[in-house]
């Protein structure tokens, strides 16, 4: 019995030993673990820092317009030649910042107009009212040239989200081409230069030279967007444009101070085809009254 009980004893003596000692394996195991786990952990979060830096990197150098757009003229507004059977099916484009550039009513829609095409929408404004900048972007054409002709007093912009704006008939201009500007920043006062018949800013909006609608993703009664993220498609998007350049034959009135340079450009054609259409020499002179075929 007592030979039993020193027995019992070692052998609990014996199995409390492996017991700690296994215990104490098992803590530096998971000791070694735990530490390994954490390097793990620390390494994920490095991963982590280092994508999350590429992915800005990426994002900061990833500006739509500028895989977009090939060239940057600070000269004419349409140097891209892009025919809308050459774009791509559809865009995105994000409108999220979109700021109105004057808070006022519509006094002209875009579409044909007078046998010629207007690019934009006209919105009244008062003479010295601050023109907003839809969305932010860089300078393209800031133009003070003509204060009788077309546009007159004009800025151009284009946007980081692959848009481009146009602003006319300004009093003056408060931005230089090339010049970074944010949505909503005051780029220009409203004016009556240009063709215009009273203050009014004509506002444009344009993807690869091409006018868009602006009333597509634009909502002019309350001054704001319409969808913070808007696809432009070829077959949608430009259906006015289109049906414009499309229709077989269009006549123009000649105007005071016209010439063939500035009606072909009006109506989307060239010198050689109006010549051609009207029988004429490009260095002809047309008198104001005369009706022109452009189409
Ligand atoms: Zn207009």
């Amino acid at each position: 019995m007592r030979h039993n009980n020193k027995n019992i004893v070692a052998i609990l003596l014996l199995s409390l030993f492996a017991f700690s000692a296994n215990a104490q394996q098992k803590t530096t195991k998971d000791k070694v673990l735990a530490s390994v786990a954490g390097m793990q952990e620390q390494r994920q979060t490095i991963d982590s820092l280092l994508l999350i830096e590429a992915t800005q990197d990426e994002e900061y150098e990833d500006i739509p317009s500028d895989s977009l757009y090939g060239e940057w003229d600070n000269e004419t507004l349409n140097p891209y030649k892009v025919k809308i059977t050459e774009i791509k099916d559809s865009f995105l484009v994000d409108c999220s910042e979109y700021v109105h550039p004057i808070d006022n009513i519509v006094t002209s829609e875009f579409g044909q107009r007078w046998g010629r095409f207007h690019a934009g929408i006209d919105m009244r404004i008062k003479v010295g009212d601050s023109v907003r900048c839809a969305f932010s972007g860089k300078v393209r054409i800031a133009r003070t040239g003509s204060r009788r002709r077309g546009y007159g007093y004009y800025v151009v912009i284009r946007h980081e989200n692959g848009l481009e704006t146009l602003y006319g008939h300004l009093s003056k201009i408060l931005v230089k081409p090339d010049q970074e500007v944010k949505a909503g920043e005051a780029i220009a006062l409203g004016g009556n230069t240009g063709r215009s018949t009273g203050p009014h800013l004509h506002f444009e909006t344009r993807y690869l030279g091409n006018p868009i609608n602006p009333r597509n993703f634009i909502d002019f009664d309350n001054y704001v967007i319409k969808y913070d993220n808007y696809t432009i498609t070829k077959a949608e998007s430009f259906k006015e444009f289109k049906e414009f350049v499309n229709s077989p034959t269009r006549y123009y009135r000649v105007r005071q101070g016209d010439n063939l340079g500035y009606i072909a450009r009006k109506h989307h054609t060239t010198v050689s085809r109006l010549c051609k259409l009207n029988r004429l020499k490009a260095t002809s002179v047309i008198k104001a009254g005369k009706k022109l075929r452009v189409s």
